[in-house]
């Protein structure tokens, strides 16, 4: 593609993706095709002469777009959202253009500097402990398989990194709540599955430090070695926020590492007002949570903290011949602080974000969010029909559909889940599910980037008139 193609192609694209989010609330929310539907339509080879650009865009407007998720759109509900914004969609297109790939200080000296300085921003606008060193990761799967494997490293001395297992039993804990990317974690750092201990949870969803004290008490006696604490800022099925100052503690006591999986919830914390009931964050050894998910920034962009930067760097560092620099030492080379050696320039979109809409609109925003789910909150509860099935701690609904004279746990689980499949195959609202207690649960997340009341409302509506439909008095 010569210059001047891509120039006039790329205006016609501003165009297009413009297009897209004006009618991006025409689109049905979750994709409706079927499994093969698209693989099966597209040629079995790669063309072997050059296409058109025209022909190319034509065909994904047939092929590819009925098959995607609209998961910017205003009726997405569902999981947490991955939202993006248009600043930071700006910060991709220059991302993308400059193309640089930033492993150390040398391939990008501005890519390294201005990822430290945003994460500086950052721990200052959350009020974070001073002393914690922060870093860009993909996700936050990856950033809690560092701090496993750096709290694995620290407490063996680094020797597992050098001469492999040895067959030490170390044990980790979080609650029942916790999500699927710790067990990922510790299978990948080769401790073994059996040895994440869930703990219950106590009745708003927190995990139970008493029982927690007791399990590794046990373990101690049983010659088992407590590695590691995981607490969740924001658990995945109800938004719970596990005591992280008790969990700091007993941390202490027991010299295991805290590790806070604030993926979704932390992004609350540029709330003042949210942020000063967060007591004890000093305790914890890392922390990490995810711009990309409620804090506007295009995925990927994971924001992890570590107090004992030089363990993590330890746990990583590799220096092979040919990436010896003469800066080592004085700059971060980003490839010692996880596992990727190659890495995007993700930085820069959390720049435009900060800038353009600064802190007092990102604030206001996510305020907003608070505000609407506290709305149909109300609405769930002011239903006869309704039933909330957790308490509301962030901007995660959960409840479940119960006409009145309906008693039976097992209709009632088959029941919500009809409705939700309806609701979603419909492609007017797009919500997912959980289960609490053995309950189907309909969890309804607020935190799309341009999510209004009138969504919300919406959704309210939907949700009621296809309950009606499934049961009719
Ligand atoms: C989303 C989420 C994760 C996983 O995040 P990724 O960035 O997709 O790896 C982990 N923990 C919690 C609590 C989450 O909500």
């Amino acid at each position: 593609m010569k210059i001047d193609e891509f120039r006039k192609e790329a205006y016609k694209m501003v165009d297009y993706i413009c297009d897209y989010y004006e009618n991006i609330e025409n689109y049905p929310v979750k994709s409706q095709v079927k499994p093969r539907e698209i693989f099966d339509v597209l040629p079995s080879k790669a063309p072997m002469h050059q296409e058109e650009m025209k022909q190319i865009m034509s065909d994904f407007d047939a092929q590819i777009m009925k098959g995607i998720t609209h998961w910017q759109s205003p009726h997405f509900h569902a999981y947490f959202p991955a939202n993006a914004s248009f600043p930071s969609i700006l910060a991709e297109m220059l991302t993308s253009a400059i193309g640089a790939q930033c492993m150390i200080w040398d391939t990008s000296p501005a890519a390294a500097e201005l990822e430290e300085k945003v994460l500086e921003w950052l721990k200052d606008i959350m009020d974070l402990p001073s002393n914690w060193s922060g870093v860009i990761q993909d996700t936050a799967s990856t950033a809690t398989l560092c701090a496993l494997l750096t709290a694995r490293e620290k407490y063996s001395n680094f020797e597992i990194n050098e001469k492999g297992f040895n067959h030490q039993e170390f044990r980790i804990y979080c609650s029942s709540e916790t999500h699927s990317s710790i067990e990922k974690a510790v299978k990948i750092m080769g401790v073994g599955k059996k040895n994440v201990v869930k703990i219950p949870t106590n009745q708003w969803y927190a995990i139970d430090t008493e029982l927690l004290e007791k399990e590794i008490q046990k373990d101690i006696e049983n010659k088992k070695n407590p590695l590691s604490i995981i607490a969740t800022l924001g658990t995945t099925g109800t938004t719970s926020i596990d005591d992280i100052d008790t969990l700091g503690k007993i941390a202490k006591k027991y010299g295991t590492w805290l590790h806070i999986d604030a993926a979704f919830g932390g992004s609350a914390m540029i709330l003042p007002e949210f942020r000063k009931k967060i007591i004890g964050l000093e305790l914890a050894d890392s922390f990490v949570f995810n711009p990309h998910k409620w804090l506007f920034t295009n995925f990927d962009c994971s924001a992890y903290y570590v107090k004992d930067k030089e363990s993590l760097i330890k746990t990583f560092s590799i220096l092979p011949e040919y990436l010896k620099t003469n800066n080592r030492g004085l700059v971060n080379d980003y490839r010692d602080w996880g596992v990727p050696l190659g890495r995007r320039f993700r930085a820069l979109k959390l720049w435009f974000v900060l800038r353009y809409f600064g802190i007092e609109k990102l604030r206001n925003k996510i305020r907003t969010h608070l505000q609407l789910a506290e709305i149909f909150k109300n609405l769930v509860i002011e239903n006869q029909d309704f039933e909330l099935l957790a308490p509301l701690t962030l901007n995660t609904i959960c409840f479940r559909f119960k006409p009145v004279f309906l008693e039976d746990e097992d209709e009632l689980n088959s029941l919500n889940e009809k409705v939700l499949n309806a609701i979603n195959n419909k492609g007017k609202l797009y919500l997912s599910h959980t289960k609490i207690k053995g309950k189907y649960t309909l969890r309804m997340v607020i935190g799309q980037t341009n999510v209004e009341e009138r969504h919300v409302l919406k959704a309210w509506e939907i949700i009621r008139e296809e309950c009606q439909e499934f049961f009719k008095y």
